[in-house]
C-alpha cells in the first residue's frame, strides 16, 4: 500500500521534508537550458551542488554513493538538509538533478542470484534518491551476457523497473540509450520503446540519452542535420515526451563503432555542429544537459561555450 507523505514523515522524524522547500518552479522566470556535468560527490553528497555551482552549471549529475561498491551507509539527516540547502542555495530544483546507479547493477542480468543483488542495490537506490528529495534516477538498461535472449532480457528489465517504481512515489527511472557495446540492451529507440511499454506507471519512466552512445550504437550525430534526423526517428519511436535528460559528450569513434569512449566536446566525432545545434533548440530545455566528457579541467569552459551558443 503506498504512503501518504505524512506517514514518511512520521517514519523518519529525523527528516523534517515539509520544513525546507525547493524554490518554486519556472513560473517566475522564462525557460532555459539547463547545462551542468557529473559532478563529484567526495567528502559528501553535500558537495555536489557546490561543485556544480563552480564550474557555472545550471543542472548536474552524480553517483548516490561510491558508483564501485554495493553497499554504502544510509545517507545521514545532516548531509541530506545539507544538500539540499546547497542546492536551494544555488537555484537547483529536483527536475534539474540526474543521479546516476552503481555500475554494478545489472538489471537483466541472467544469473538469479546477481538479478536479485542488482534489483536490492536498485531499490535502495530510489530511496536513497527520494530522501534527497530528488526525483529522478538514471541507469543503464542492463546486459544479457549472453546467456539470455534480448527480448528475455528486456523483460527482466521492465520487471525490475516495476519492482522499484514500487519503492517509491516520487521518482522517476530514467532510461541511458547505451553504445551497445558487448551485451548491453538499449542502444536501439525499438529497445526503449519495449521497455516503456512494459513499465506499468508510464508517469514515472523516462529516457535520457547520450550523445557518444547515440553516435556509437549507429545513430549518426556527425552534424546538425543528422542530428535532427535522429531526434525525430526518437521521437516517432518513442516520443520526446519521455526525454528526461542527456548526456553530451562527444565521441571518440566513428558512427557505428559501437565503443563507449568519450571525448571533450569538439575533439571526437561528433564536433560542435550538434551541440551547438542541441543547446539552441526548444526541444531541450529545463532538462538536465549533463557533460560527461574525460577532461574535468575544462568543464566550466565547455559549459560556458555551450551557454555562449543558446543566448542565455
Ligand atoms: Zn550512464
Ligand atoms: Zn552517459
Amino acid at each position: 500500500m503506498k504512503k501518504t507523505c505524512d506517514q514518511k514523515e512520521r517514519e523518519n522524524p529525523h527528516i523534517p521534508l515539509s520544513t525546507f522547500q525547493y524554490p518554486l518552479s519556472n513560473t517566475h522566470y522564462p525557460k532555459m537550458k539547463r547545462i551542468g556535468a557529473h559532478v563529484s560527490i567526495a567528502g559528501g553528497i553535500e558537495n555536489a551542488p557546490l561543485n556544480a555551482g563552480k564550474i557555472g552549471a545550471k543542472a548536474f549529475a552524480m553517483f548516490t554513493k561510491n558508483q564501485r561498491q554495493w553497499k554504502a551507509p544510509a545517507l545521514s539527516p545532516a548531509s541530506v538538509e545539507q544538500f539540499r540547502r546547497n542546492c536551494a542555495d544555488h537555484g537547483f530544483e529536483p527536475r534539474h538533478i540526474l543521479p546516476h546507479d552503481s555500475y554494478l547493477i545489472n538489471l537483466g542480468s541472467p544469473e538469479k542470484e546477481k538479478l536479485e543483488r542488482s534489483r536490492e542495490a536498485f531499490n535502495e537506490e530510489m530511496i536513497r534518491v527520494e530522501r534527497l528529495g530528488l526525483t529522478m534516477l538514471n541507469f543503464h538498461p542492463g546486459s544479457h551476457l549472453n546467456g539470455l535472449r534480448p527480448d528475455e532480457c528486456l523483460r527482466l528489465i521492465a520487471d525490475s523497473i516495476n519492482k522499484a517504481l514500487e519503492q517509491s512515489e516520487n521518482v522517476t527511472a530514467v532510461i541511458e540509450n547505451t553504445a551497445g557495446q558487448g551485451s548491453n540492451l538499449g542502444f536501439r529507440f525499438e529497445q526503449l520503446a519495449a521497455l516503456i511499454d512494459m513499465t506499468e506507471d508510464k508517469t514515472r519512466i523516462g529516457i535520457c540519452l547520450d550523445t557518444c552512445h547515440l553516435h556509437a550504437s549507429g545513430y549518426d550525430m556527425g552534424n546538425a542535420e543528422a542530428a535532427k534526423t535522429v531526434f525525430n526517428e526518437f521521437d516517432r519511436t518513442v516520443g520526446m515526451r519521455f526525454l528526461r535528460g542527456m548526456h553530451l559528450n562527444d565521441a571518440r569513434h566513428p558512427a557505428g563503432s559501437r565503443l563507449d569512449r568519450h571525448a571533450s566536446l569538439g575533439k571526437g566525432t561528433i564536433g560542435l555542429d550538434t551541440f551547438r545545434f542541441i543547446v539552441s533548440s526548444l526541444d531541450f530545455e529545463e532538462i538536465p544537459l549533463i557533460l560527461e566528457t574525460p577532461d574535468s579541467d575544462i568543464w566550466k569552459e565547455e559549459i560556458a561555450i555551450l551557454y555562449s551558443f543558446t543566448g542565455n
